[in-house]
Protein backbone atom coordinates (compact mmCIF):
# COMPACT_ATOMS: atom_id res chain seq x y z
CA UNK A 1 0.00 0.00 0.00
CA UNK A 2 1.27 3.00 -0.94
CA UNK A 3 -1.37 5.42 -0.52
CA UNK A 4 -4.26 6.68 1.89
CA UNK A 5 -7.94 6.94 0.99
CA UNK A 6 -8.39 9.79 3.76
CA UNK A 7 -8.26 13.25 2.51
CA UNK A 8 -5.58 15.31 2.56
CA UNK A 9 -3.29 12.39 2.74
CA UNK A 10 -1.82 12.56 -1.19
CA UNK A 11 1.72 12.66 -1.67
CA UNK A 12 2.96 16.17 -1.09
CA UNK A 13 1.47 16.60 1.97
CA UNK A 14 2.87 16.85 5.87
CA UNK A 15 0.96 13.82 6.62
CA UNK A 16 0.75 10.68 3.93
CA UNK A 17 0.41 7.16 4.78
CA UNK A 18 4.80 7.02 4.81
CA UNK A 19 4.28 9.26 7.91
CA UNK A 20 2.20 7.89 10.61
CA UNK A 21 3.19 10.28 13.73
CA UNK A 22 1.61 9.70 17.20
CA UNK A 23 0.34 12.78 19.32
CA UNK A 24 -1.85 13.66 22.26
CA UNK A 25 -5.14 15.52 20.92
CA UNK A 26 -8.21 16.64 22.80
CA UNK A 27 -11.66 17.91 21.21
CA UNK A 28 -15.17 18.50 22.24
CA UNK A 29 -15.63 15.01 22.46
CA UNK A 30 -13.29 13.97 25.02
CA UNK A 31 -9.94 14.64 26.24
CA UNK A 32 -6.73 14.19 26.06
CA UNK A 33 -5.91 10.89 23.93
CA UNK A 34 -3.53 9.42 21.43
CA UNK A 35 -3.95 9.78 17.78
CA UNK A 36 -2.02 9.42 14.62
CA UNK A 37 -2.35 12.10 12.10
CA UNK A 38 -3.05 10.95 8.68
CA UNK A 39 -3.78 13.59 5.72
CA UNK A 40 -6.11 16.65 7.35
CA UNK A 41 -7.46 14.26 10.27
CA UNK A 42 -6.34 12.26 12.96
CA UNK A 43 -7.24 9.01 13.39
CA UNK A 44 -8.87 8.94 17.28
CA UNK A 45 -6.96 5.33 18.74
CA UNK A 46 -8.91 5.20 21.80
CA UNK A 47 -12.01 5.23 19.95
CA UNK A 48 -10.49 2.73 17.14
CA UNK A 49 -8.90 0.72 20.22
CA UNK A 50 -11.33 -2.57 19.04
CA UNK A 51 -9.43 -2.38 15.73
CA UNK A 52 -5.66 -2.67 17.45
CA UNK A 53 -4.05 -5.51 19.07
CA UNK A 54 -5.59 -6.16 22.41
CA UNK A 55 -2.12 -5.80 23.98
CA UNK A 56 -1.44 -2.34 22.73
CA UNK A 57 -5.05 -0.77 24.09
CA UNK A 58 -3.88 -0.49 28.07
CA UNK A 59 -0.41 2.06 26.66
CA UNK A 60 -2.76 3.87 24.18
CA UNK A 61 -5.92 4.79 26.11
CA UNK A 62 -3.41 6.82 28.54
CA UNK A 63 -3.44 10.62 28.14
CA UNK A 64 0.30 10.86 27.18
CA UNK A 65 2.65 8.57 24.89
CA UNK A 66 5.40 7.66 27.97
CA UNK A 67 4.56 4.02 28.40
CA UNK A 68 3.73 3.50 24.50
CA UNK A 69 7.13 4.57 23.43
CA UNK A 70 9.27 2.71 26.45
CA UNK A 71 8.04 -0.38 24.60
CA UNK A 72 11.07 -0.24 21.91
CA UNK A 73 10.67 -0.72 17.86
CA UNK A 74 9.34 -4.21 18.01
CA UNK A 75 5.71 -2.64 19.04
CA UNK A 76 6.23 0.76 17.08
CA UNK A 77 7.00 -1.16 13.61
CA UNK A 78 3.88 -3.55 14.44
CA UNK A 79 1.66 -0.70 15.36
CA UNK A 80 2.66 1.45 12.11
CA UNK A 81 2.20 -2.17 9.36
CA UNK A 82 -1.64 -1.80 11.31
CA UNK A 83 -2.11 1.65 11.00
CA UNK A 84 -0.75 1.00 6.78
CA UNK A 85 -3.43 -1.46 6.73
CA UNK A 86 -5.85 0.50 7.96
CA UNK A 87 -5.58 4.00 6.28
CA UNK A 88 -3.98 2.13 3.57
CA UNK A 89 -6.86 -0.39 2.41
CA UNK A 90 -10.10 1.17 1.27
CA UNK A 91 -11.79 -1.96 1.95
CA UNK A 92 -11.20 -1.26 5.77
CA UNK A 93 -12.67 2.61 5.46
CA UNK A 94 -16.11 2.13 6.46
CA UNK A 95 -14.47 0.05 9.95
CA UNK A 96 -12.05 3.06 10.47
CA UNK A 97 -13.66 6.24 9.20
CA UNK A 98 -16.03 6.97 12.10
CA UNK A 99 -12.58 7.28 14.12
CA UNK A 100 -11.63 10.06 11.96
CA UNK A 101 -11.28 13.78 13.34
CA UNK A 102 -10.61 16.70 12.03
CA UNK A 103 -7.08 17.91 12.84
CA UNK A 104 -8.72 21.77 12.85
CA UNK A 105 -11.22 20.43 15.30
CA UNK A 106 -8.69 18.90 17.74
CA UNK A 107 -6.43 20.72 20.58
CA UNK A 108 -2.80 19.03 20.34
CA UNK A 109 -1.35 18.54 23.47
CA UNK A 110 2.39 17.70 24.96
CA UNK A 111 3.04 14.24 23.71
CA UNK A 112 4.92 13.03 27.26
CA UNK A 113 5.24 13.46 30.61
CA UNK A 114 8.08 14.99 30.18
CA UNK A 115 10.30 14.37 33.11
CA UNK A 116 13.81 15.55 31.58
CA UNK A 117 15.02 18.06 28.85
CA UNK A 118 18.35 18.34 27.67
CA UNK A 119 19.45 20.46 24.88
CA UNK A 120 22.35 20.06 23.20
CA UNK A 121 24.63 22.24 20.90
CA UNK A 122 25.98 20.22 18.05
CA UNK A 123 25.24 22.54 15.63
CA UNK A 124 28.78 23.37 14.38
CA UNK A 125 27.93 26.13 12.34
CA UNK A 126 26.17 28.20 14.68
CA UNK A 127 28.19 27.37 17.58
CA UNK A 128 31.23 29.06 15.38
CA UNK A 129 29.26 31.80 14.70
CA UNK A 130 28.11 31.95 17.73
CA UNK A 131 31.71 31.88 19.36
CA UNK A 132 33.24 34.26 16.80
CA UNK A 133 31.10 37.21 18.60
CA UNK A 134 32.55 36.27 21.46
CA UNK A 135 36.15 34.90 20.27
CA UNK A 136 37.06 36.16 16.80
CA UNK A 137 40.42 34.31 16.40
CA UNK A 138 38.94 30.66 18.01
CA UNK A 139 35.31 30.46 17.61
CA UNK A 140 35.28 26.78 19.06
CA UNK A 141 36.43 25.68 22.19
CA UNK A 142 38.97 22.76 22.27
CA UNK A 143 36.50 20.05 23.47
CA UNK A 144 34.41 20.50 20.80
CA UNK A 145 34.80 18.36 18.37
CA UNK A 146 35.66 15.57 21.26
CA UNK A 147 32.22 16.23 23.35
CA UNK A 148 29.00 16.73 22.17
CA UNK A 149 28.51 19.69 24.25
CA UNK A 150 25.01 20.24 26.54
CA UNK A 151 23.45 21.14 29.52
CA UNK A 152 20.38 20.12 31.06
CA UNK A 153 17.32 22.66 30.58
CA UNK A 154 14.06 22.55 32.33
CA UNK A 155 10.66 20.49 31.82
CA UNK A 156 8.01 22.39 32.87
CA UNK A 157 8.17 25.14 30.72
CA UNK A 158 7.92 22.88 27.94
CA UNK A 159 4.70 23.38 25.74
CA UNK A 160 3.23 22.65 22.28
CA UNK A 161 3.70 24.59 19.23
CA UNK A 162 1.00 27.66 19.48
CA UNK A 163 1.48 28.69 23.42
CA UNK A 164 2.18 32.70 23.61
CA UNK A 165 5.96 33.83 24.36
CA UNK A 166 5.65 35.92 27.28
CA UNK A 167 8.57 38.19 26.89
CA UNK A 168 11.16 37.37 29.70
CA UNK A 169 12.08 39.78 32.41
CA UNK A 170 15.30 39.52 33.83
CA UNK A 171 18.88 40.86 34.49
CA UNK A 172 21.04 42.35 31.82
CA UNK A 173 23.78 44.70 32.21
CA UNK A 174 24.65 46.23 28.43
CA UNK A 175 28.52 46.60 28.03
CA UNK A 176 28.73 50.47 29.14
CA UNK A 177 26.64 50.25 32.03
CA UNK A 178 28.07 50.23 35.28
CA UNK A 179 25.19 47.74 36.93
CA UNK A 180 22.70 45.40 35.58
CA UNK A 181 18.69 46.04 35.66
CA UNK A 182 16.07 44.09 35.85
CA UNK A 183 13.63 44.40 32.82
CA UNK A 184 12.07 43.04 30.23
CA UNK A 185 14.42 40.63 27.72
CA UNK A 186 15.53 44.01 24.51
CA UNK A 187 17.14 40.90 22.65
CA UNK A 188 14.31 37.95 22.49
CA UNK A 189 15.77 35.48 20.13
CA UNK A 190 14.55 32.28 18.97
CA UNK A 191 16.77 29.03 18.37
CA UNK A 192 15.50 26.21 15.21
CA UNK A 193 16.55 22.48 16.76
CA UNK A 194 15.07 19.02 16.49
CA UNK A 195 13.93 17.46 19.40
CA UNK A 196 15.21 13.91 20.12
CA UNK A 197 11.96 11.54 22.00
CA UNK A 198 13.48 9.06 24.59
CA UNK A 199 11.53 5.72 24.20
CA UNK A 200 13.49 2.99 25.86
CA UNK A 201 15.30 4.39 29.03
CA UNK A 202 18.61 3.16 30.67
CA UNK A 203 19.01 1.56 33.91
CA UNK A 204 21.18 4.18 36.11
CA UNK A 205 24.82 3.41 36.18
CA UNK A 206 24.06 1.69 32.53
CA UNK A 207 25.71 3.66 29.44
CA UNK A 208 23.93 3.23 26.02
CA UNK A 209 26.34 1.64 23.79
CA UNK A 210 26.55 3.60 20.55
CA UNK A 211 25.26 0.53 18.56
CA UNK A 212 21.97 0.84 20.29
CA UNK A 213 21.67 3.89 21.05
CA UNK A 214 19.09 4.16 18.10
CA UNK A 215 16.74 2.12 19.53
CA UNK A 216 16.24 4.19 22.48
CA UNK A 217 14.91 7.31 20.27
CA UNK A 218 10.99 6.83 19.45
CA UNK A 219 10.77 9.69 17.76
CA UNK A 220 11.55 13.05 16.22
CA UNK A 221 10.20 16.94 16.50
CA UNK A 222 10.70 20.48 15.68
CA UNK A 223 11.97 22.41 19.13
CA UNK A 224 12.16 26.44 19.65
CA UNK A 225 14.76 26.78 22.57
CA UNK A 226 13.49 30.49 22.97
CA UNK A 227 16.17 32.27 24.20
CA UNK A 228 17.20 35.94 25.58
CA UNK A 229 20.13 36.92 24.71
CA UNK A 230 20.73 39.91 26.56
CA UNK A 231 19.59 37.86 30.07
CA UNK A 232 22.40 34.87 28.33
CA UNK A 233 25.25 37.01 27.98
CA UNK A 234 25.01 38.69 31.60
CA UNK A 235 24.29 35.19 33.54
CA UNK A 236 26.17 32.33 31.71
CA UNK A 237 29.37 32.65 32.65
CA UNK A 238 30.39 30.40 34.69
CA UNK A 239 27.56 27.88 34.61
CA UNK A 240 25.81 28.05 31.20
CA UNK A 241 22.30 29.20 30.49
CA UNK A 242 19.88 29.52 32.67
CA UNK A 243 16.93 32.02 33.16
CA UNK A 244 17.52 33.18 29.47
CA UNK A 245 16.25 29.39 28.17
CA UNK A 246 13.70 28.62 30.97
CA UNK A 247 10.84 30.57 30.44
CA UNK A 248 9.46 28.71 27.38
CA UNK A 249 10.37 26.09 24.95
CA UNK A 250 7.77 25.07 22.34
CA UNK A 251 7.98 21.76 20.24
CA UNK A 252 5.57 20.73 17.46
CA UNK A 253 3.30 17.93 18.53
CA UNK A 254 3.70 15.09 16.57
CA UNK A 255 5.69 12.16 17.08
CA UNK A 256 7.77 11.41 13.70
CA UNK A 257 8.52 7.98 14.17
CA UNK A 258 12.50 7.01 13.19
CA UNK A 259 10.57 4.39 10.64
CA UNK A 260 8.94 7.52 8.85
CA UNK A 261 12.50 8.95 8.70
CA UNK A 262 14.13 5.72 7.58
CA UNK A 263 14.26 7.02 3.62
CA UNK A 264 15.81 10.13 4.57
CA UNK A 265 18.85 8.35 6.69
CA UNK A 266 21.64 9.27 5.37
CA UNK A 267 25.69 9.45 5.86
CA UNK A 268 27.12 11.65 8.48
CA UNK A 269 29.05 15.01 7.03
CA UNK A 270 32.44 13.42 6.66
CA UNK A 271 34.90 15.28 9.09
CA UNK A 272 37.24 18.00 8.45
CA UNK A 273 40.74 17.59 7.48
CA UNK A 274 42.70 17.42 10.83
CA UNK A 275 39.45 16.93 12.92
CA UNK A 276 40.03 14.40 15.64
CA UNK A 277 38.09 10.73 15.34
CA UNK A 278 35.43 10.28 17.45
CA UNK A 279 36.35 8.65 20.84
CA UNK A 280 35.66 4.79 20.17
CA UNK A 281 32.70 4.89 23.02
CA UNK A 282 31.29 7.56 20.17
CA UNK A 283 32.42 5.71 16.90
CA UNK A 284 30.16 3.72 15.22
CA UNK A 285 30.50 2.49 11.36
CA UNK A 286 26.61 2.53 11.13
CA UNK A 287 26.18 5.52 12.51
CA UNK A 288 28.68 6.78 10.48
CA UNK A 289 27.27 5.79 6.84
CA UNK A 290 23.53 5.96 8.15
CA UNK A 291 23.34 8.67 11.26
CA UNK A 292 22.27 11.98 9.26
CA UNK A 293 19.10 12.91 8.73
CA UNK A 294 17.99 15.00 5.37
CA UNK A 295 15.70 17.03 6.97
CA UNK A 296 14.57 20.17 5.28
CA UNK A 297 14.01 23.66 7.68
CA UNK A 298 12.21 26.34 7.61
CA UNK A 299 11.74 29.54 9.59
CA UNK A 300 9.35 32.73 8.93
CA UNK A 301 8.61 35.50 10.88
CA UNK A 302 5.15 37.80 10.59
CA UNK A 303 4.81 41.13 12.47
CA UNK A 304 1.96 42.25 13.46
CA UNK A 305 2.14 45.68 11.22
CA UNK A 306 2.45 42.48 8.78
CA UNK A 307 -0.54 40.40 9.28
CA UNK A 308 -2.70 43.57 9.51
CA UNK A 309 -1.22 44.42 5.95
CA UNK A 310 -1.84 40.96 4.85
CA UNK A 311 1.80 40.90 3.35
CA UNK A 312 3.45 37.31 2.88
CA UNK A 313 5.88 35.91 5.96
CA UNK A 314 9.23 36.80 5.92
CA UNK A 315 11.64 33.47 5.15
CA UNK A 316 14.19 34.28 7.81
CA UNK A 317 15.90 30.87 7.01
CA UNK A 318 16.09 27.42 4.89
CA UNK A 319 18.82 24.48 5.43
CA UNK A 320 18.89 21.44 5.79
CA UNK A 321 19.66 19.85 9.07
CA UNK A 322 21.94 16.99 8.03
CA UNK A 323 25.02 19.10 6.82
CA UNK A 324 24.68 21.24 10.00
CA UNK A 325 24.77 18.46 13.01
CA UNK A 326 28.49 17.39 14.05
CA UNK A 327 27.37 14.95 16.45
CA UNK A 328 24.59 12.55 15.53
CA UNK A 329 21.31 11.77 17.38
CA UNK A 330 22.88 8.34 18.58
CA UNK A 331 26.00 9.94 19.79
CA UNK A 332 23.79 12.50 21.23
CA UNK A 333 21.89 9.90 23.29
CA UNK A 334 25.20 7.28 23.82
CA UNK A 335 27.29 10.82 25.00
CA UNK A 336 24.54 11.21 27.55
CA UNK A 337 24.16 7.85 29.23
CA UNK A 338 28.41 7.84 28.76
CA UNK A 339 28.76 8.47 32.65
CA UNK A 340 25.73 6.45 33.84
CA UNK A 341 22.95 9.19 33.49
CA UNK A 342 19.56 7.11 32.84
CA UNK A 343 17.48 8.33 30.23
CA UNK A 344 13.67 7.81 30.47
CA UNK A 345 10.87 7.47 28.76
CA UNK A 346 9.36 10.66 26.99
CA UNK A 347 12.41 12.66 28.10
CA UNK A 348 13.47 15.24 25.17
CA UNK A 349 16.21 15.84 24.02
CA UNK A 350 17.15 19.10 21.88
CA UNK A 351 19.73 19.14 19.56
CA UNK A 352 20.87 22.62 19.75
CA UNK A 353 20.62 25.52 16.96
CA UNK A 354 21.14 24.23 13.62
CA UNK A 355 22.10 26.24 10.62
CA UNK A 356 24.19 26.10 7.77
CA UNK A 357 27.38 27.04 7.23
CA UNK A 358 25.95 29.85 4.28
CA UNK A 359 23.94 32.33 5.39
CA UNK A 360 20.50 31.31 3.66
CA UNK A 361 20.13 28.47 6.53
CA UNK A 362 20.94 30.52 9.99
CA UNK A 363 18.92 29.14 12.88
CA UNK A 364 18.93 32.18 15.37
CA UNK A 365 18.57 36.24 14.84
CA UNK A 366 21.60 36.40 16.81
CA UNK A 367 23.46 34.78 13.84
CA UNK A 368 21.28 36.52 11.23
CA UNK A 369 21.35 40.46 12.20
CA UNK A 370 25.09 39.72 13.48
CA UNK A 371 24.21 40.15 17.08
CA UNK A 372 21.87 43.56 16.54
CA UNK A 373 24.99 44.82 14.26
CA UNK A 374 22.97 44.10 10.84
CA UNK A 375 19.01 44.01 11.58
CA UNK A 376 17.02 42.63 8.92
CA UNK A 377 14.87 44.82 6.66
CA UNK A 378 10.35 43.60 6.46
CA UNK A 379 8.58 44.41 3.50
CA UNK A 380 5.95 46.22 5.86
CA UNK A 381 9.59 48.63 5.85
CA UNK A 382 10.00 47.81 9.73
CA UNK A 383 13.71 46.31 10.58
CA UNK A 384 14.31 43.49 13.15
CA UNK A 385 17.63 42.98 15.45
CA UNK A 386 15.23 40.89 17.82
CA UNK A 387 11.70 39.55 18.34
CA UNK A 388 9.48 42.56 19.03
CA UNK A 389 5.78 42.08 20.81
CA UNK A 390 3.29 40.62 18.15
CA UNK A 391 6.00 39.01 15.89
CA UNK A 392 5.21 35.33 15.44
CA UNK A 393 8.08 32.88 14.52
CA UNK A 394 6.84 29.61 12.30
CA UNK A 395 9.12 26.84 12.09
CA UNK A 396 8.74 23.97 9.63
CA UNK A 397 10.51 20.73 8.44
CA UNK A 398 9.97 18.23 6.38
CA UNK A 399 11.73 15.75 4.27
CA UNK A 400 11.77 14.61 0.51
CA UNK A 401 13.78 12.91 -1.94
CA UNK A 402 13.85 11.54 -5.52
CA UNK A 403 12.32 7.82 -4.86
CA UNK A 404 10.38 8.43 -1.32
CA UNK A 405 7.07 10.32 -0.86
CA UNK A 406 7.61 13.17 1.36
CA UNK A 407 6.97 13.54 4.37
CA UNK A 408 6.35 16.44 6.75
CA UNK A 409 7.36 16.84 10.85
CA UNK A 410 4.46 20.12 11.07
CA UNK A 411 5.00 23.36 12.42
CA UNK A 412 6.50 24.59 15.99
CA UNK A 413 5.10 27.92 16.41
CA UNK A 414 4.70 30.92 18.83
CA UNK A 415 3.64 34.57 18.78
CA UNK A 416 5.34 37.29 21.48
CA UNK A 417 3.12 39.34 24.23
CA UNK A 418 4.56 41.85 26.48
CA UNK A 419 5.50 40.20 29.30
CA UNK A 420 3.55 41.16 32.96
CA UNK A 421 6.01 43.35 34.77
MN1 LIG B 1 19.48 25.78 22.31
Amino acid sequence: MTASWVDGAEPGSDFPLQNLPLGIFSDDGGGRRAGVAIGDYILDLASAAELLDEGWRGDLALPVLNAWLARGPGDHAALRARLTELLGDEANRDAVELHLVGQSEATMHLPCLIGDYTDFYVGIHHATNVGKQFRPDQPLLPNYKYVPIGYHGRASSVRVSGEPVVRPAGQHKPPEAEAPEYGPSRRLDYELELGLWIGRGNALGEPIPIGRARDHIAGFCLLNDWSARDLQAWEYQPLGPFLAKNFLTSISPWVISPEALAPFRIAMPPRADGDPAPLPYLDDADDRANGGLSIQLEVTLTTAAMRDAGLAPHVLSRGSADAAMYWSAAQIVTHHSSNGCNLQPGDLIGTGTLSTAGDDGLGSLLEISRGGKAPIELASGETRSFLEDGDEVVMRAWCERDGAVRIGLGECTGRVVAGAG
